[in-house]
């Protein structure tokens, strides 16, 4: 099933399985035949393949503004925040 013309089953995956994982994949959080398996999805498939590529991109801008636009005090409240919530999981 999917809800994007371009998109079709191929490589490893579907666009569904590809776009749900799309975080994974860019934080590296999946083993290597997973991730080789999305990569081979992105190669044969435009419409995720751009979906990732505006992700990643949105990454590094925000990784950047973090950097240099947020006052560590905030960094730090945030790292707490996103620490507590990871550990009720
Ligand atoms: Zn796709």
């Amino acid at each position: 099933m999917t809800n994007n013309e371009d998109c079709v089953d191929v490589g490893a995956g579907n666009c569904d399985d590809a776009l749900a994982r799309l975080y994974e994949y860019l934080d590296n959080e999946m083993d290597d035949a997973t991730a080789e398996g999305i990569r081979s999805h992105l190669d044969g498939c435009g419409g995720c393949h751009d979906r990732f590529d505006v992700e990643r991109r949105l990454k590094v801008v925000v990784k950047q503004r973090l950097e240099e636009d947020v006052p560590q005090q905030f960094i730090a409240k945030l790292r707490h925040a996103l620490e507590e919530e990871a550990a009720r999981h």
